[in-house]
């Protein structure tokens, strides 16, 4: 029928009326509508509309009257009741309400389940409970909302599940619009207490600072901040913060996600502080400190880092040594052992050893090095702390002299002790010899032998008197208060004097003695007792040292600004070994050879020493069996406002043939 029909029909009935025929036109709409339309009267189906048999998948129409409509449903609902259950409910309802729209899963003649929208509505039909339902297939629309659910779903839960910290809160005045449970497990409130919040209420910065930072995310796409916030047990904590615009049904909101950087800062800053310490440690210490690696062959690499005092006690440029190996920095006649320490220190994992390095300008120290390995960005690097141990060296090597030197002290005194008692026991004995003569009155004690008594006691006597005179005068000098009395003298006048005078002693020796000299005279300055007793020492020991039909020279050399004494003699000579120690103090070469020979070891320091007090030097040249050579260099000086001494004026006192005698008094003695 025409619609133009319809409204004819309806003139029809109301005339003089323009009146619509309702009852008509539900029934078009019923008859014509494209959603399924049944009647439902006691709950059964008593009409339907073509759709709904198609709807429905069926045949004809007949097929679906008297039926009930949960029968064209699944057994189960989606919310796990029973069709039929929740089907005599809904009708109850609209019963009730007088209409109802809901969502009901249905079925196809096939068995083929949809969604569909019901619209239930009860028909004013007088008497009769008849209830009009209008179903719409809503399967499509559904899966769509469906998909839009899931996803909502998917970012509620992102959001509450999540555990970085998150928070959306609205730009525009800065109160929270939501949380997440890890924001409020974080900073300590409830949802509920922080919906009511302000991000004022939680940052420790100003209120400009946060609207400009805001401000920032908004509109000049500011993304990272590092702020500080306070929670709710007034704790503030470092936070990194990730921020960004995010539109939520219509309004703009800004979503921060938070992190907790506070634990890490606080690490960082211990690391750092722990870094800047080791870094002072480093520079500060007072051992050199290199990090070096190995090459592919195991080998020591380049220098990494070293430190200050190293660039200062080496002399080199920090960037100059970072591209050294330590190799280099060993001294020459030390590398060969550098592979043997590497290998050690690769094995063992630490040594310690002694070497030497060079400094730049290839001067020697004295190192221990403590090496030990670990791994860096997983390499073999090694650490080194290098020490000086010069110092240590050289305390060590005075310990060991000091050491050495107390020993020989302690010989010293007990050959003194000797030296002593000797004299002394010839002296006793003597006198012993005389007082039994007197006893017994005989005639023993003749002119003759009172003589060779008194000469053998006086003997003795100038040995004690040698020993302490040396004694009394190494002690002086070694206080320093022995004074030489320096004159003007003729040197070769002196020595060729004190030669000659012995001349006469060694020729009963059986030894030759040869004077010379190519100067006549030579005045200088010197203490003549002081030389007289260098020289008569030489002498001595010369003869001392020299087998009968051996021969002793005396020679006085010209050599420009000073002069050279020597004494040479074809002696027992002095081992190589002995050469460098013969002047040092209680030094006696061989005590076997010496016992043959009587001596304390102070002749030779004393000389030196007083040679020394005249600026001079002397040595000594050697060969075991063939002889020794003394050398005594003096320098040529004269002394101010001094004229010449005479050498009768000196020592008046004590007459040369006696200073002999205290000289020789060793050597005598082997004869009496
Ligand atoms: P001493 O008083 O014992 O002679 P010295 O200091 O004069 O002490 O000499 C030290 C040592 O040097 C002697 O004991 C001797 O071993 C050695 N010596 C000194 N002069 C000679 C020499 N001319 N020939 C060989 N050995 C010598």
């Amino acid at each position: 029928m025409k619609t133009k029909d319809m409204y004819r029909e309806g003139n029809e009935l109301n005339e003089g009326e323009s009146k619509i025929n309702y009852e008509w036109l539900y029934r078009m709409d019923f008859e014509k509508s494209p959603d399924a339309k049944l009647m439902l009267k006691e709950r059964r189906i008593i009409d339907c509309n073509e759709s709904a048999v198609r709807f429905f998948g069926y045949d004809s129409k007949e097929e679906l009257l008297g039926g009930m409509p949960y029968l064209l449903s699944p057994i189960i609902q989606t919310d796990g009741k029973p069709s039929m259950v929740k089907g005599n409910e809904m009708l109850t309802l609209v019963e009730k309400k007088g209409s109802h729209r809901f969502e009901w899963i249905h079925k196809t003649k096939e068995g083929k389940s949809f969604f569909a929208e019901v619209v239930l509505t009860l028909l004013p039909i007088e008497g009769e409970r008849v209830i009009s339902a209008s179903l719409q297939d809503i399967t499509e629309r559904k899966g769509i909302q469906e998909v839009l659910e899931e996803k909502e779903e998917f970012y509620r839960s992102l959001f509450h599940n999540n555990h970085a910290i998150m928070l959306l809160a609205d730009p525009d005045n800065g109160e929270i619009i939501d949380v997440n449970p890890a924001a409020c497990f974080f900073y300590g409130y409830d949802r509920q207490t922080f919906l009511t919040m302000n991000v004022k209420d939680i940052s420790t910065s100003s209120e400009k600072k946060i609207f400009s930072t805001i401000e920032d995310v908004r509109f000049h796409h500011g993304k990272h901040y590092y702020l500080k916030d306070r929670i709710a047990n007034g704790e503030i904590k470092d936070i990194e913060i990730y921020s960004g615009p995010i539109r939520v049904k219509n309004k703009e909101l800004l979503y921060s996600i938070i992190h907790d950087i506070t634990e890490k800062n606080r690490t960082m800053t211990a690391l750092e502080a722990s870094e800047k310490k080791f870094k002072e440690l480093f520079h500060n210490a007072n051992d050199m400190i290199f990090l070096h690696g190995y090459d592919e062959n195991k080998r020591t690499g380049k220098i990494m880092e070293v430190n200050d005092i190293a660039c200062m006690k080496l002399g080199y440029r920090r960037e100059e040594l970072l591209k050294m190996t330590p190799w280099e920095l060993n001294v020459e006649d030390m590398r060969r052992f550098v592979p043997e320490n590497t290998k050690r220190i690769l094995k063992e994992g630490h040594a310690t050893f002694e070497t030497v390095m060079q400094t730049k300008d290839k001067k020697r120290i004295a190192v221990e090095i403590n090496a030990h390995m670990f791994k860096l960005l997983g390499q073999d690097v090694n650490l080194s702390v290098v020490r000086d141990i010069t110092e240590r060296k050289e305390t060590m090597k005075l310990l060991g002299e000091t050491i050495a030197y107390d020993k020989l002290k302690t010989e010293f005194f007990s050959n003194i002790s000797h030296e002593f008692r000797t004299p002394l026991n010839v002296i006793f004995g003597t006198l012993q010899l005389m007082e039994l003569c007197l006893q017994r009155g005989d005639g023993d004690l003749n002119i003759e032998n009172i003589e060779r008594y008194v000469k053998r006691m006086k003997q003795n006597g100038c040995r004690l008197l040698r020993l302490v005179n040396n004694l009394i005068d190494i002690t002086k000098i070694d206080s320093g208060y022995y004074e030489v009395q320096m004159q003007n003298y003729d040197i070769v006048h002196l020595v060729e004097d004190i030669t000659l005078s012995v001349a006469e002693y060694v020729e009963t020796k059986e030894i030759g003695l040869v004077f010379d000299t190519d100067l006549e005279e030579r005045i200088l300055a010197c203490d003549p007792d002081a030389m007289e007793r260098v020289v008569l020492n030489l002498l001595a020991n010369a003869i001392k040292f020299t087998n009968p039909g051996g021969t002793i020279q005396v020679y006085i050399h010209d050599q420009g600004n000073h002069i050279s004494i020597s004494v040479t003699d074809t002696g027992i000579g002095i081992p190589k070994e002995k050469l460098d120690s013969i002047f040092e103090r209680f030094r006696q070469v061989d005590k076997t050879l010496t016992r043959n020979h009587e001596g304390s070891g102070i002749g030779l320091s004393l000389t030196k020493s007083l040679i020394e007090l005249h600026d001079g030097t002397i040595k000594v040249e050697s060969e075991l069996g063939k002889g020794s050579k003394f050398i005594i260099e003096l320098p040529i000086r004269m002394m101010q406002n001094k004229a010449e001494d005479s050498h009768f004026m000196r020592n008046a006192q004590q007459s040369k043939i006696e200073r002999i005698h205290i000289e020789f008094s060793d050597i005598y003695s082997i004869n009496i």
